[in-house]
Formats: structure tokens, C-alpha cells, sequence
């Protein structure tokens, strides 16, 4: 999010020129076991991705990448007939006291870089470690040769990294074509990323690349669709005077990130946001600040501008991946600043990266009152209202945390994701299809294709979550610090859950594995450095 931003605001600033992220490490022979021969989970209990309920007991045949067959063989609390087991297993995983749920999808994950001080290395296994098996990268911030780069080497599990679906970031400093400012330039913009490998475009602008005029953005979109490239939008609020998410879903936008541009859509009383006279959109805490107070400009929820946009938005099968967790410091700067796992977890440079700044995007704690915090409180209501109900009536909503800002961790903040769409109203099986199938249908959208991964189904390639809580009951269960839990034969303060396996392409990783070596590479970044550390700092 930030680079490009950077790029289109302090054109000195070029990406071509900044330092780049190494690539990851080669994959180690002790870093995830298999693919296998003939993979048997025995025994778990199946949350299948599309909204059904949990089944078991289940036998989950896994040979090489793929599943071949998902059986059931009894019934809860009787014993299982062994005889009606698929047989000749290469290699089993007891999953009799395990959930088994689809591999999930972080449809909004940038891969960090020089600017936070990560590596790749830590932010992919951060995300394995939480099960997210698929990633959308919004943007290619470390450049798209990079991001296909590590895309190819993750599809041939030469490193230990999700799958990786690459988005092309709208602007000059992706390509030398120069700026996007005609119909043919964004023409020429959308060949070029898709012959360079994008999956998609993100698109977004700034000042001076004006991609929102709506004969540039027209060309733009129309091309893209010719050409099979996905497209999303964070519609930035230089842009959505001209452009709001409906006039932008109209011309053919997939879909959006965030929220920007939505309330904009639903004015009824006005036109603009009511921006006060001193409102600078580069002096962060105006733009976040004055974000706060956006939704109660716009229509009431069951108001008939409220109902036209939506009914709208769905003709147009327009899909929301609102990520909700990213803004989440914004109503509650202490919960997100003093989280627990940023003491093993968060690299000082990445908590450095967060503190205030005037120069940092995202670091806009420059006076943040209660008053904020309540705006946003408010706001968040109303936008959850509009995504429940979206959901309800049939739109398609996805997960994406945009971690790596914000005080916002990777994995971590992508299960707190998961936990605010509950909070806006959705059941935990609809928080998981979310999650899994209807992330995997949003980036087959555009090509047409049937998604491969996303479901607990015979077919399927093998990206699977296995905990052994349950994470209807508590979603808590997914962070990789686990759910604080008394045991009351003990009397002891336990730890309940994090993920158990993370299975991405039939190799199975030890998720608390993964984690381990996040907590070595954050302890030796603390010892190298003199920086204070998250959990000694402030
Ligand atoms: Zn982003």
C-alpha cells in the first residue's frame, strides 16, 4: 500500500531505485514432509469450505498435491469399522481429535520489504503458520518480476511460502511506460501486466497518475477483461470525487479493498465529504481522522439509496474483501499496539515502521483521541451493517488483513479478520466459506476457470487447515498464540489450539514449526539491534 503511494506522491522516490527485498531461502529437506504417495488423514472432522456443517468422521485420501477422496466412515462417538477405511496408506495423520478445514485465502497480502525490514521468509511463514495457503498480493510492491519469481518458486515448493497470486499496482513505477494518463497508456498498462505474468490489476491512484478519470479507467477495465486479468480497486479519496465504487463497479471493477469509495456511493445529501478547511490528504491523521467520520455522511442502512446501490452492486456480482482488521487501530489504538504477539513475533524494524510518523503511511497517531476512536467506533457499524447484509443478500465478501501496517501483524491479523466479520454478523461457517471457496472464486473470477483450491473436496488440491479445536466455537483457536483457556481439572491457565498442520500442495508443515522459526528470526533481529524491541518499547 504504502510504495506506491510513496511513488505517486514523492515522485523522487523510485521504486526502481529503492533496494529490494532478497528473494526467500531455498526450501530446507526438514521444512514440510511430502508430498506423499497416499496421505490418509483418519478420522476428522470436515468444515468443507461452502457453507455446509462440520461432518465426521471423515478419511481424507491425499495422493501427491491432490485429493482423492473424502469418506466418511461412521458415526460420532461410535467406534469406526476399520474395514470400511480407504487402505494402503503411505503416511497417516490421526484426525480424530482435528478439524479439517479448506486452506485459507488472504486475498489482501503484501509481502512486506525493505521499508518494514521484513523478509520473505517471515512473512510466508507467518502466513503458513495460520493456515493461509493462498495469497493475493495487491500490488506487487516489491515489483512484479519479484512477485512471479516467487510465485514460480512457491508453485514448485522450492520455498516454504503459499501460493502466490500476483496483482499488478496501477502506476508508473510498475513499468517504464510512464504515466497512465490517456485510454491508450492504460490500454498499453494492462498488456503489459498481463504479459509479464499478473493474475490482475489493483488499482489505485494517486495524483498524479489519474486513473479515475472515467474514459481512462473505462479503457483500462475494458482491457483487462479482454485479456483475463482480475481487477480490484482501493478507491483513494484523491480519486473518488470523479470515480466512487458504483460508477466503478459500472464500468466492469471486480471488485474492491477496503471501503473507500462505498459511503461515497451511498451520499444522498451531498456530493463530497464534508473535508474541513484545513484538510490536507497527505497529513495522515486529516485523512484517517475525517475517514472516521465518512459513513454518517452517507445513506441510512434501509434507506432507498441504501437498497439501490446494494441491489446494484450485486447485479453486477461486485465482490467486498472489506479487511476490516486493517483499520481496526483506528477505533482502538491500544488493543492493536499492545496485541501479545507482537512481543515474539513483530521484528523491531516492522514495530519501528509502525510508530507515528509523519513520513510513514498508516503511522498517522499524531493526536489520536477518544474522540477517533468513538468516530470510528460509529463507523465501523455502519460499514459492518452494509457488508452483513451484502453477504445476506447474496454478494460475495472475502478476507484480507493488508498486514504489515497499522500495528497489524501477518497471519496474526489475517485470524482478526476473520473474527470482525463475525462481529459484523456473519455465522463462523460463513467467516469460513468466506475464507476458503469464495476467496478461491474471486481469483478464478476473471479467467473463467473452476477453482482448484478452497474446498475440502475429492478433486481439489491438497490445501487444508487442521486444529484440534474447534473453530465454530471459538475462531480464537486459529491465532498461532492459541485461545487462553482455565482447565478445570488443573485449575491451570492453557493455551487451546493454533494451527496444527497447514497442508499447501500435499506437503504438510508443523504450523508450531513454522512459528518457532519466526520467534528465532524476531529474537535474533532484537539481539542485532539496538532498536527497542515491541515488548520493551514505549
Ligand atoms: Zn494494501
Amino acid at each position: 500500500m504504502r510504495k506506491i503511494l510513496a511513488i505517486l506522491f514523492f515522485a523522487a522516490c523510485a521504486l526502481a531505485d529503492e533496494p529490494r527485498q532478497p528473494y526467500a531461502p531455498d526450501r530446507r529437506p526438514d521444512e514440510g514432509e511430502g508430498p506423499f504417495k497416499r496421505l490418509i488423514i483418519r478420522g476428522a472432522t470436515v468444515i468443507d469450505g461452502t457453507g455446509a456443517p462440520p461432518i465426521g468422521p471423515m478419511d481424507i485420501v491425499i495422493e501427491g498435491n491432490r485429493i482423492t477422496e473424502v469418506r466418511n466412515v461412521g458415526f460420532p462417538k461410535v467406534p469406526i469399522n476399520a474395514e470400511r477405511r480407504p487402505k494402503d496408506a503411505t503416511k497417516e495423520i490421526d484426525g480424530s481429535k482435528m478439524y479439517v478445514l479448506p486452506g485459507l485465502v488472504d486475498m489482501h497480502g503484501h509481502i512486506g520489504g525493505t521499508e518494514q525490514g521484513t523478509t520473505a521468509e517471515y512473512v510466508f511463514k507467518l502466513w503458513l503458520a495460520h493456515g493461509i495457503t493462498t495469497v493475493r498480493d495487491p500490488g506487487s510492491g516489491n515489483g512484479l518480476d519479484w512477485t512471479i519469481h516467487e510465485r514460480d518458486r512457491s508453485a514448485r515448493n522450492e520455498i516454504v511460502a503459499p501460493r502466490i497470486v500476483p496483482y499488478a499496482f496501477t502506476g508508473k513505477s510498475m513499468w517504464d511506460g510512464g504515466s497512465i494518463n490517456t485510454p491508450e497508456q492504460a490500454r498499453k498498462f494492462a498488456q503489459w501486466a498481463a504479459k509479464n505474468g499478473a493474475a490482475g490489476l489493483k488499482i489505485i491512484g494517486g495524483v498524479t497518475d489519474p486513473i479515475y478519470d472515467p474514459d481512462v479507467l473505462a479503457a483500462l477495465l475494458d482491457e483487462a477483461k479482454k485479456l483475463k486479468l482480475g481487477t480490484t480497486t482501493h478507491l483513494a479519496q484523491m480519486g473518488v470525487a470523479r470515480m466512487n465504487i458504483l460508477q466503478a463497479a459500472r464500468l466492469g471493477m471486480g471488485g474492491m479493498e477496503h471501503w473507500y469509495g462505498l459511503p461515497e456511493a451511498l451520499f444522498a445529501d451531498r456530493t463530497l465529504q464534508d473535508y474541513p478547511a484545513d484538510y490536507n490528504y497527505l497529513d495522515e491523521q486529516h485523512r484517517f481522522g475525517e475517514a472516521g467520520r465518512l459513513w454518517k455522511q452517507a445513506a441510512l442502512p434501509g434507506s432507498a439509496k441504501w437498497n439501490a446501490v446494494m441491489d446494484e452492486l450485486l447485479a453486477l456480482h461486485f465482490n467486498i474483501d472489506p479487511t476490516f482488521t486493517i483499520y481496526e487501530a483506528s477505533r482502538d489504538l491500544s488493543r492493536a499496539m499492545r496485541a501479545e504477539w507482537h512481543d515474539k513475533y513483530t521484528l523491531p524494524s516492522l514495530w519501528k515502521w509502525y510508530e507515528p510518523s509523519r513520513a510513514a503511511h498508516g503511522s498517522y497517531w499524531f493526536d489520536w483521541t477518544t474522540r477517533d476512536e468513538i468516530e470510528w467506533k460509529n463507523n465501523y457499524r455502519l460499514w459492518m451493517a452494509f457488508i452483513n447484509e451484502y453477504k445476506n443478500r447474496g454478494g460475495h465478501v472475502t478476507t484480507g488483513s493488508d498486514s504489515g501496517y497499522i500495528y497489524k501483524l501477518y497471519g496474526f491479523d489475517y485470524i482478526r479478520e476473520l473474527e470482525l466479520l463475525q462481529e459484523a454478523g456473519f455465522h463462523p461457517l460463513e467467516v469460513i466459506r468466506a475464507a476458503t471457496f469464495h476467496g478461491a472464486e474471486e481469483l478464478h473470477k476473471a479467467s473463467g476457470k473452476r477453482p482448484e483450491y478452497g474446498l475440502v473436496r475429492a478433486g481439489m488440491l491438497a490445501d487444508l487447515v487442521l486444529v484440534e479445536e474447534n473453530p465454530l466455537k471459538n475462531l480464537k483457536v486459529l491465532y498461532g498464540t492459541g485461545a487462553i483457556r482455565v482447565n478445570d481439572e488443573s485449575g491451570k491457565v492453557e493455551r487451546a489450539g493454533g494451527v496444527k498442520y497447514t497442508i499447501k500442495d500435499g506437503i504438510v508443515y508443523d504450523a508450531k514449526k513454522l512459528l518457532a522459526d519466526v520467534e528465532k528470526i524476531v529474537a535474533a533481529a532484537k539481539s542485532a539491534t539496538s532498536q527497542p524491541a515491541p515488548d520493551t518499547a514505549r
